[in-house]
């Protein structure tokens, strides 16, 4: 190969000129006719155009993000030191084996602590975020009925459940049956009951549940969907509550998913990629995503002979990165895992406390790591909805918390502080909570037009999410 500093050579079809490089294998109509007008600037002004545009987002290290079913945690900065470090960050996945033993190693003990963590017998760690965790998930319960010659169309979802449950099934062609919930905010499981039959392939559940309510009844409801044939999907993005104390493989539940980037301390909404690992149980394991890493006592390497797996869901390992820094956390926490679960689930309740004197608590019963308030007598009372009261949050440093969901209650708000919170800054939220439930009785219209701080306003948010504009315009 030539250097472009020999000029007019041509090498396999690329002429290095004074003009520029020209490839004469790319198609003409994907050749830019005309300069592509670059700003002309010098790094100062390019570092104050990125320093002036991350001003302009909210992240934890700015202020409280109490964004339910998110777990918002801190990120620890060596996580992102050890993830950069030479030889993870510049190995190419297609390396062999042998000159890859370091980073295999490391998804292999991982896989272990995954397995530890869970319970589960099984690790991938392919999948890309939770969503994707449950669509390998499915194809794995699908698959599983496949190859026993079994045809089972229904998956069971609570109506508490994230969207991406039933949405997940669906795309593996299982048609959804909802399970209602009861008074306390868990599984009906007369209702559950109703829907059993031989055409029941699974149950999709969190638990704790979106509500942040632990569902007692998880191992009568393991009994009935196991006595039915049918397979427990267990999805994992509440685990924050848990660690420690339970896990999924105890509750009967079959093939799991974590949200690495949620539980495991990885940025993540905006700031980073994530990862979704499946955990299985010994029955399954042959159905896990090729390939999956092994050790023979003394090497590591990747397998591929799994006699039924689903095949690839992602490209090599998946979010490698995120395995780094998700590996360096539980390594750094050890044991104390479950502190953090403990202190997750102190900081959800101390809040809950003190705001359901002034906000609706629509189950009012011990959380887990969050809870959720309904705005709907205050909507009722003043005007102000909980939207507005999620805007007026972000004119006082606050990121609002997950609002509208889960759709069982109605003007949702749904907080999650996690452990990272100290009680100074807890209670900095629930003083800035009733500044805004008071302003929202003396002077609902101050509220309804919030925010009045930041960048932009009020956007329309489907055209944002179907029609985004993300060019930066003064
Ligand atoms: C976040 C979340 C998911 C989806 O996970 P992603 O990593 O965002 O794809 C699924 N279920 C629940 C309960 C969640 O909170």
């Amino acid at each position: 190969m030539k250097t472009i500093f020999e000029k007019n050579t041509d090498t396999d079809g690329i002429t290095f000129t004074d003009e520029g490089i020209k490839a004469d294998f790319i198609d003409r109509r994907f050749l830019r006719e005309s300069s592509c007008n670059l700003p002309n600037i010098g790094e100062l002004e390019v570092l104050r155009h990125y320093n002036e545009l991350s001003d302009r987002n909210f992240c934890i290290e700015k202020g409280f993000y109490p964004l339910g079913s998110c777990t918002m945690k801190y990120n620890p900065k060596v996580n992102e030191l050890l993830a950069s470090l030479d030889g993870f960050q510049n190995l190419h996945p297609a390396q062999s084996d042998d000159d890859s033993q370091g980073a295999l190693e490391l998804m292999f003990k991982l896989q272990e602590a995954l397995k530890t963590i869970t319970g589960m017998d099984y690790i991938s760690l392919q999948p890309a975020a939770g969503a994707h965790g449950e669509l390998t998930g499915m194809m794995i319960v699908k698959k599983y009925f496949e190859s026993k010659g079994e045809i089972r169309k229904k998956v069971l979802v609570p109506d508490s459940a994230h969207g991406t449950n039933p949405a997940s099934a669906a795309l593996c062609g299982f048609e959804i049956v909802s399970v209602k919930s009861n008074e306390k905010g868990q599984v009906d499981i007369e209702d559950l009951k109703s829907h059993l039959d031989s055409d029941v392939a699974a149950i999709m559940m969190t638990n704790p549940n979106t509500l942040g309510i632990f569902e007692e009844k998880v191992l009568e409801i393991s009994n009935l969907m196991h006595q039915n044939g049918s397979l427990l999907y267990y999805d994992g993005a509440n685990f924050n509550a848990i660690m420690g104390y339970t896990n999924p493989k105890l509750m009967g539940f079959d093939v799991v998913h974590l949200n690495l980037h949620k539980t495991f301390a990885t940025p993540h909404g905006g700031g980073g990629p994530g990862a979704g690992p499946v955990g299985v149980v010994e029955s399954l394991k042959e159905y896990l995503p090729v390939p999956v890493v092994d050790y023979d006592g003394a090497k590591y390497f990747k397998k591929y002979d799994l006699k039924h797996s689903i095949g690839n869901v992602r490209d090599f390992y998946g979010s490698f990165g995120v395995l780094v820094k998700a590996y360096a956390y539980i390594l750094m926490m050890g044991e104390n895992l479950k502190e953090a679960s403990e202190n997750a689930v102190l900081n959800a309740n101390y809040l809950k406390e003190k705001l359901k004197k002034y906000f609706t608590l629509p189950y009012d019963v011990p959380c887990m790591h969050e809870f959720v308030l309904s705005g709907e007598n205050l909507k009722h009372n003043t005007g102000v909805s909980t939207l507005n009261v999620a805007k007026a949050l972000m004119d006082e440093n606050t990121h609002p918390p997950t609002v509208y969901f889960p759709l069982i209650v109605h003007e949702a708000m749904m907080i999650e502080p996690t452990e990272s919170e100290t009680k100074f800054r807890l209670d900095e939220f629930v003083n800035v909570m009733i500044k805004i439930y008071n302003e929202a009785n003396s002077n609902p219209e101050k509220i309804i037009s919030a925010p009045y701080t930041t960048p932009v306003k009020r956007v329309d948010e489907t055209m944002a999410a179907r029609h985004p504009d993300l060019k930066f315009t003064e």
